[in-house]
């Protein structure tokens, strides 16, 4: 079989892993380098050139099980991180400080009000397991939030800078996100109940690493990176033509792995593009920079930092270790704390994630189905993440008939913070995480 996949975001990437197994793959990739969202991008210091991962860096191996499958599939590395998420007010005092993402050194940062927090935190989410293990995606932040009990301080230091640091989005439209939503993001950053502390690790030598040594067990004539697709036209159940800058091809099946306004400009089947135009999404703004935004000490406050205030949220990590003392990655939207010179900025542009996705997401299976166009990518999925989009990737390399050995391994997702449904695989277990 002939199959197009478009996009080599780690979906695509992983959809095209699988799928060349046992067929003839194509991926179209319009830049010229894989990775999509996790691509890093060079950056000149002085005289180095350096490159710098500016989109995802943490993952859960709890949360992440169909990744962290693939990680020991491909004999992937991966070590603790440092990753810390703290909040200060919009006047510049810390306030909160997550201790589930080491912790190791909750003791000497965890004060008083901290405490008292993330007591509270616990608090909530226990009570919103019901919430996720029903998959309600209809019920919106501001509404769900209203419902508990939490105190004014709380909603206010913790809540509120959390979640709108996370989507990087001011407040008031934190309030219209789906609350399943919001929930698994703070899932990811804050203790896993059920779990216990959860260690956030991420791969040795950068995300890009793990791309790198995917795209190894990819054929070589398969990946065309710098190849635009133009257009998808659908000739019958079974034929579909992929049009690009050197001409057109046919295929018998095409993996749109590519963001749901992209794909929009690619499909010409008139229904699948309005659906896929309807999909809500935002921009934010990532800066690579010398020096913190804030002056913590280094003994106390991680190097991640998130600062929200009424209308900004920012997200100061470590970019690479070997400048330690001096460069940080930040997530930057409108607002008064921004870094000054930076050396880098890249602009993303997001998923919204409202629940009128669940509602869109719904209509794209149910408009392709049977038919030989098929969609990949984390925005096909509940939360944005890399889970998300190598989930997706397996899924569909599952329904166009791969081969592969990994597919005949079992998954376990343990616990109500998972992404998607539990998947069952084949008979094999693996263990995902220890
Ligand atoms: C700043 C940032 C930080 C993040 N941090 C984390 C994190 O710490 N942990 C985590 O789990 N997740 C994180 N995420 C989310 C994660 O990066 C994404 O969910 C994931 O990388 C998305 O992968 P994807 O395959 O769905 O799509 P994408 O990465 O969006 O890839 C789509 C690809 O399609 C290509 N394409 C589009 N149109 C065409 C066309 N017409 N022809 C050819 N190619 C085309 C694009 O160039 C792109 O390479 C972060 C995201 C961002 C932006």
């Amino acid at each position: 079989m002939r199959v197009a996949v478009i996009g080599a975001g780690v979906g695509g990437l992983v959809a095209t892993w699988l799928l060349s197994h046992n067929h003839e793959v194509v991926c179209f990739e319009g830049e010229n380098c894989a990775g999509g969202n996790a691509r890093p991008e060079v950056i000149r210091i002085g005289s180095s050139a350096v490159p710098f991962q500016l989109g995802p860096t943490y993952f859960l191996p709890k949360n992440y099980s169909t990744l962290f499958a693939i990680f020991r599939e491909l004999d992937i590395a991966t070590e603790r991180t440092s990753m810390r998420l703290s909040v200060v007010t919009e006047d510049g005092q810390p306030s909160f400080i997550s201790p589930g993402l080491h912790p190791l050194r909750v003791s000497p940062i965890m004060n008083r009000k901290g405490l008292e927090n993330i007591n509270e935190l616990n608090t909530l989410l226990r009570r919103t397991a019901a919430l996720l293990s029903v998959r309600d995606t209809a019920t919106t932040w501001s509404s769900f939030i209203r419902e508990q009990s939490v105190s004014e301080e709380f909603l206010r230091s913790v809540i509120l800078p959390i979640g709108s640091a996370f989507f990087g989005v001011p407040y008031e439209k934190l309030g219209g996100i789906s609350a399943s939503s919001v929930l698994l993001y703070m899932a990811l950053a804050l203790p896993s109940l059920k779990n216990g502390f959860q260690i956030v690790r991420g791969v040795t030598g950068g995300t890009d690493a793990w791309i790198r040594k995917l795209c190894k067990f990819i054929p070589n004539e398969t990946l065309r990176l710098g190849q635009i697709a133009r257009g998808v036209n659908i000739a019958s159940s079974s034929r579909v033509i992929v049009v690009h800058d050197e001409g057109e091809e046919a295929f018998d099946h095409v993996v749109v792995a590519a963001q749901p306004w992209s794909a929009a400009e690619l499909i010409s089947d008139k229904n699948l593009a309005t659906i896929l135009r309807g999909f809500p999404s935002f921009e934010s703004e990532i800066a690579i920079h010398m020096g913190p935004l804030l002056e913590l000490d280094p003994n106390v406050w991680s190097p991640s930092t998130v600062i929200a205030g009424e209308d900004i949220a920012q997200l100061t990590t470590l970019a690479n270790n070997e400048f330690k003392d001096g460069i940080y990655r930040s997530w930057v939207t409108d607002g008064p704390i921004r870094p000054t010179n930076p050396l880098y900025k890249r602009t993303y542009r997001h998923l919204l994630q409202v629940p009128q996705v669940t509602i869109q997401q719904r209509k794209v299976r149910e408009e392709s189905r049977g038919g030989p166009v098929h969609f990949a990518g984390a925005w096909t999925r509940d939360v944005d993440s890399h889970e998300a989009a190598v989930r997706s990737g397996v899924e569909v390399a599952r329904q166009l008939g791969s081969t592969h050995p990994f597919l005949s391994r079992t998954i376990k997702t343990p616990n109500p913070y998972n992404f998607g449904d539990p998947i069952e695989y084949g008979t094999k277990n693996i263990e995902c995480h220890r």
